[in-house]
């Protein structure tokens, strides 16, 4: 175990026995109580008899035997009771009958001739003769309750520690696994604080927490990707906009230092479409970084699927290449979708293939579960199996100098993306029979 996690599973038992402590106080006094409240209770419900009841039971034989050698006369039945005393550890006596007695001995006296005072734990015996009655302790006292408060204490504590004792182990085992994970769980979330976006929490054992670290290992891997791909989009960015800045500085010295028109005129086409292509990476980039940030309202509609891709393809059209051939495979369906947004990233894909194809670009459109399933294919030169990832990313691109001739700014696809996972779906790559390059996008 590491130092760092043996100090935390000590603050945890330092922690439990502090709280076991005060847990043995306060059961220490629920058990007291509880024995009062027991002690209390009617017969009926405990099953157990009272106390005087057993005493009389007890006492019955004995003090009966007593009575029978008793006369009424005082001075003999002392006399008696004197001799008999030697038999008994418990004092006999008698004492005048009009002596004030508790109201509970009274009461019993109503029916019996023998009474018990819990109290004092003395029986006395009314023996047939008015004058005296007769006093048989006090007797030696079994009540718990009745115990001398040191020892009720240490019965008490004895209990209560035997009983916090097992408390504290369960309580230990239980919480252990929780408390592990969760300081884990806590230097992860620490150490991701502190900018060290590569932490994860550790495998977690415990039920409670093993979501939770799930969560946030997903979280850590979401918040490092998106970093890393800013990383990447910045740099991309920056290099995207040094080539026409570049050119934009080199076309205006060029320009300075012009001595005939012709020569002014070609620099100030060339410096023309560098602000040209500057405008359109900003206004594209930023077009992007907007939808990203906030997911569009979708307006779906229901579309007639071949009539859809009829428009689209006609809006294509004019940047279709000669060499390349055109066929569209679409379902005879209707699907409701935002087609407006869709409409640009099938756009990109088919645009892309126009790009990239040898010599066909194929478009399948068709439903499946309630899903919409647009399938670009062509027959290019594909895209590599570690890049397919990869390509999504803004402003990446396979080959800068290949594609630097097809004049995109490697958005396309990262749209592409965007749309589809904003209606529910995805996008991915794979090989197609042409070992060319197979877009599937799939909407729900
Ligand atoms: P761009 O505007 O540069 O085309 P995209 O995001 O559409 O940006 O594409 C990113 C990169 O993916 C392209 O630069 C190209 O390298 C690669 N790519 C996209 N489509 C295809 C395809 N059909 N065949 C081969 N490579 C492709």
């Amino acid at each position: 175990m590491a130092p760092k996690t043996q100090t935390k599973v000590s603050t945890l038992t330092s922690r439990i026995t502090i709280y076991l402590i005060i847990t043995l106080i306060a059961q220490s006094f629920i058990i007291y109580g509880a024995l009062h409240i027991f002690d209390s209770l009617p017969p009926e419900y405990t099953g157990l008899a009272e106390d005087y009841k057993i005493y009389r039971d007890i006492f019955r034989g004995p003090s009966n035997l007593i009575s029978e050698r008793l006369t009424g006369n005082f001075e003999h039945d002392q006399q008696v009771l004197n001799e008999l005393q030697h038999y008994f550890t418990y004092p006999l006596q008698l004492i005048p009958s009009d002596t004030e007695l508790p109201n509970h001995v009274k009461r019993q006296f109503i029916s019996d001739t023998l009474a018990f005072d819990d109290v004092s734990n003395t029986m006395y015996l009314s023996y047939g003769f008015p004058n005296h009655l007769l006093q048989i302790g006090p007797l030696v006292n079994n009540d718990l309750l009745n115990a001398y408060f040191p020892a009720l204490l240490v019965f008490v504590l004895v209990c209560s520690i035997i009983s916090a004792i097992i408390f504290f182990c369960l309580l230990f085992f239980a919480l252990l696994p929780l408390w592990r994970d969760a300081i884990s769980l806590r230097t992860t979330a620490e150490q991701l604080a502190a900018g060290d976006l590569s932490c994860r929490s550790p495998q977690t054992q415990s039920w409670l927490f093993k979501p939770l670290s799930k969560l946030l290992n997903q979280m850590a891997d979401k918040i490092e990707r998106q970093v890393h791909n800013s990383k990447i989009i910045l740099h991309a960015m920056a290099h995207e906009l040094r080539t026409p800045v570049a050119r934009l500085r080199f076309g205006l010295t060029i320009l300075a230092d012009a001595e005939n028109q012709t020569t002014k005129d070609r620099q100030l086409i060339g410096i023309n479409k560098d602000i040209g292509e500057l405008e359109s990476l900003i206004n594209t980039s930023l077009n992007f970084f907007k939808m990203q940030q906030q997911a569009p309202i979708l307006k779906k509609e229901i579309i007639d699927l071949p009539q859809w891709s009829e428009d689209l393809y006609d809006g294509l059209q004019p940047f279709q290449p000669e060499r390349i051939t055109f066929s569209a495979d679409i379902e005879n369906t209707l699907f409701a979708f935002d087609h407006e947004i869709v409409s640009i990233a099938v756009n990109n894909l088919l645009l892309n293939g126009f790009k990239y194809a040898s010599s066909q670009v194929a478009l399948k459109i068709w439903t499946d579960h309630q899903r919409l399933m647009i399938e670009v294919n062509d027959d290019g030169i594909g895209i590599p199996l570690n890049a397919r990832e990869e390509i999504f990313t803004p402003f990446s691109r396979l080959d800068n100098s290949r594609t630097r001739s097809t004049g995109g700014h490697g958005l396309g696809l990262a749209y592409a993306k965007l749309i589809a996972e904003y209606h529910g779906g995805s996008i991915k790559i794979s090989e197609n029979q042409w070992n060319g390059a197979r877009f599937t996008m799939i909407l729900k």
